[in-house]
């Protein structure tokens, strides 16, 4: 079971250098502006937000992926791309 939040993340808006990540009841984030930096914070904001969506729609496609479809396979039999997703999907998640 991952241990974030469930979002839906939003970007709220700049107040006092930071933006704020937020889902319906609660703030999940602030990213910090640094002066000038504004633009880059926007998009580490929208990286943040999206970054459930991208999580799932990754699941999917190993899923989906015709090498085995289950995460659980032993990994030297799944292809490349599965391998290297799977990585990235630890990298997200962490285990309770
Ligand atoms: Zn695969």
């Amino acid at each position: 079971m991952s241990a974030r939040t469930p979002g839906p993340f939003t970007v709220g808006e700049m107040v006092r250098q930071t933006i704020r990540v937020e889902e319906p009841e609660r703030t999940a984030a602030l990213v910090l502006v640094e002066p000038g930096r504004v633009r880059q914070a926007e998009a580490t904001a929208a990286l943040f937000a999206a970054a459930p969506d991208l999580l799932a729609r990754l699941k999917v496609r190993v899923k989906d992926c015709p090498c085995c479809g289950d995460p659980d396979f032993p990994t030297e039999l799944m292809c490349d791309e599965c391998r290297t997703d799977l990585a990235v999907i630890a990298k997200a998640e962490v285990r309770a």
